[in-house]
Formats: structure tokens, C-alpha cells, sequence
């Protein structure tokens, strides 16, 4: 199969700003984002580039799943290897795009599987000046949460930006198995931010709109889908709304049998907003049923 990108730029020259959507196969709104923000930068950018990746893994999206026809998931695979299975390969071809980018957006949604709260994120750099460039890209993306994350998880986009130093955000909002208007115009609304703050477009800047803004330092605090595991295979009840304050140790949700038997319940394991939750009550053992942003 090809894995020639699919992908558009507007202007020329620096700043080059890479706006990517569809790594996951299942997260359609930044899909429909990057669309109109094809239709909606023509003829506007004044200084430097944009580069529009739409649907990064193809064959994930016509699937209709996170994952690619070779069972890999792209955010694992970076920076992938030209010789290897489709997704290997689509992440090999995605790679030196994000190296060459002076800045990088990548959109996702909670997927099929979770609804989450809109956050900018990105990873604690050990390079104080790429860190405070992806902290004013997060701000000015102007999502209610900016969450800094531990900068050693691998396979990622993101991780591929951080080794060539290039300042890089992700984006998460909407997810569950709905289409959300809303996560497609803060996806819009973000990026146009970001190219008017790096100067490629001319826009006003927005008044604020971030409630929470938390770095956390901790070993693997960006990685979603290990958190709050269903002790068993069941139906997945949740005991809290997507955004709730919770504490630690407090019900965060119990698994059940056919008939309502608990399985096992789900506790908090930490205090802080309900960030994301499982929006597919069907459980396996080990299964993250959703996560805690702690508020700092
Ligand atoms: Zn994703």
C-alpha cells in the first residue's frame, strides 16, 4: 500500500508551522479542523508556511479505528522505519516533516473509546527555550487546560520534536463515539491562535480562555492509557462526570456483571479533575477507565 502523505502547504519560507490531525484513525473532528483551516488560510498567510497534514494514518482512519491495519498504533511507532509494515512506514515519512518544522500542532480526540476535557499539552523539554516556546504555543492554543508532561515517553510525534528540538504541542478534545461541533472549532480557533502568535497570519489575540495550567514532572504523567485499570472484564459504570473535582481514594467508578454484580471498583488514585473517561462501557482487565489532571 502507499504511504505517500497526504498533505498541503500555504506561503513559503520561516516560520513553518506543521499542523497534523489523524494519527489515530478514530479522531475525526481535527480531521474536519485541518479541512477548514485549508479553506479558511487561503490567501492570509503574510509571513512564513503552514503545512497541512489532514489524516496522518490513512489506513487507520479507513478502518475507523486508533490503530493501523497492522495493529500498530502511529503515537507508539515514531519515528517508524521506511522498510517496515504500513505504519512503521507512515511514521518513517512523518518523521523528517517534523524535524523540518519550526513549530508543531498535533490534534487528537479522546478516540472512540474516551471522552476528555480540552487540554494543550506538552512535554517538560530539558531545553528551557523550546520548553517556554511550547508553553506560549499551549496559551496562546487557548484550551481551558495547558498541561506540561514528563518528556520521556517515546514513539511519539512529540517525541520526535523533542529529540530535534523543534517546539511542539498536542491538542486533545471531544472523543466517545459522537461527533463534537465544539472540539472542531476549538481546534480551528487554536490553531489560527498559534499562527497569529508565531506571526504567519494577522489575528488579534484571543482573551484567555485557560482555567488550569499544570506541569507535572512526574515519570509517564502524560500516558493516558495506563490510568485507573478495570480490575476485571465487565461493564464499567462511572461514578463521576468528565470534570468533577475528585479526591483520592474516592469511587471513581465500579465494573459489573451482566446483572449488576460488582466486578470490582475503580478508586480515584489521586485528587484532582476528572480529565478523561471511559465513554465505552465495555471493559477488558487492564483497561484504563479514564484519568485524574492534578491540579497543582
Ligand atoms: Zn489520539
Amino acid at each position: 500500500m502507499q504511504t505517500q502523505l497526504t498533505m498541503q502547504s500555504l506561503g513559503s519560507g520561516r516560520p513553518h508551522l506543521l499542523i497534523m490531525a489523524g494519527v489515530h484513525g478514530d479522531e475525526f473532528e481535527p480531521m474536519v479542523a485541518v479541512r477548514r483551516l485549508w479553506q479558511q488560510l487561503q490567501s492570509v498567510v503574510v509571513r512564513g508556511r503552514i503545512t497541512l497534514v489532514p489524516i496522518a494514518n490513512e489506513p487507520a482512519f479507513l478502518g475507523g479505528q486508533r490503530v493501523g491495519e497492522d495493529g500498530l498504533d502511529l503515537a507508539r511507532t515514531m519515528p517508524g522505519r521506511s522498510d517496515g509494515s504500513s505504519t512503521e512506514r507512515i511514521a518513517a515519512a512523518l518523521a523528517p516533516l517534523i524535524r523540518e518544522a519550526d513549530a508543531f500542532i498535533d490534534l487528537h480526540t479522546g478516540g472512540r473509546l474516551f471522552r476528555i476535557l480540552p487540554l494543550a499539552g506538552y512535554m517538560l523539554h530539558p531545553d528551557e527555550k523550546v520548553l517556554e516556546s511550547q508553553r506560549r504555543m499551549a496559551r496562546a492554543f487557548n484550551c481551558p487546560i495547558v498541561w506540561g508532561t514528563h518528556p520521556q515517553l517515546d514513539g511519539r510525534t512529540l517525541s520526535v520534536a523533542r529529540d530535534a528540538g523543534v517546539p511542539a504541542i498536542y491538542v486533545e478534545a471531544g472523543g466517545g463515539e459522537r461527533f463534537e461541533e465544539h472540539a472542531v472549532e476549538l481546534c480551528v480557533a487554536g490553531c489560527l491562535n498559534v499562527a497569529g502568535m508565531l506571526g504567519i497570519i494577522e489575528r488579534a489575540l484571543a482573551p484567555s480562555q485557560v482555567e488550569h495550567v499544570v506541569e507535572d514532572p512526574r515519570v509517564a504523567s502524560g500516558h493516558l492509557q495506563v490510568m485507573h485499570p478495570a480490575p476485571a472484564a465487565g461493564y464499567f459504570v462511572p461514578s463521576v462526570e468528565l470534570g468533577d473535582h475528585v479526591e483520592a481514594g474516592q469511587t471513581w467508578g465500579t465494573v459489573v456483571d451482566p446483572f449488576g454484580k460488582s466486578l470490582g471498583t475503580v478508586a480515584a488514585a489521586e485528587s484532582g479533575l476528572a480529565l478523561f473517561l471511559r465513554a465505552v462501557p465495555a471493559v477488558r482487565q487492564g483497561d484504563s477507565t479514564g484519568g485524574v489532571l492534578p491540579l497543582n
